[in-house]
């Protein structure tokens, strides 16, 4: 079991993506979580990928600093999965409020 360095959630290593720092210091995706080097994985998430490259967590994880084509090459790879979670967190129906930061939240009483 693995944890994803974005979400936090423990997953059978098959079901996340490695990323891995080679001692040349080349980023890549490692997609049989074989080479050499130091890793992170993230889960076959849109969201984790996008989270864990726009905000450093990858860089954190890796030890080192993502150069901007690191960067765009990782979000091009995180774009292949499904982006369920991106999806439940913006309501599509509702439009409005102009200016305001879109809230997921609702209150519902009853
Ligand atoms: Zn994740």
């Amino acid at each position: 079991m693995r944890t994803c360095v974005e979400c936090q959630q423990v997953r059978p290593k098959r079901e996340l993506v490695r990323v891995v720092r080679s001692p040349q210091g080349d980023i890549g995706v490692d997609e049989k979580g074989k080479s050499a080097g130091r890793g992170a994985y993230l889960c076959r998430s849109r969201a984790c990928w996008d989270k864990a490259v726009t905000r450093e967590r990858l860089d954190h994880a890796l030890k080192t600093k993502l150069t901007a084509e690191d960067r765009e090459r990782l979000l091009q790879y995180g774009r292949q999965f499904d982006d369920a979670e991106a999806k439940a967190a913006s309501s599509p129906q509702s439009k409005g409020a102009p200016g305001k930061e879109k809230e997921a939240s609702a209150t519902l009483e009853g």
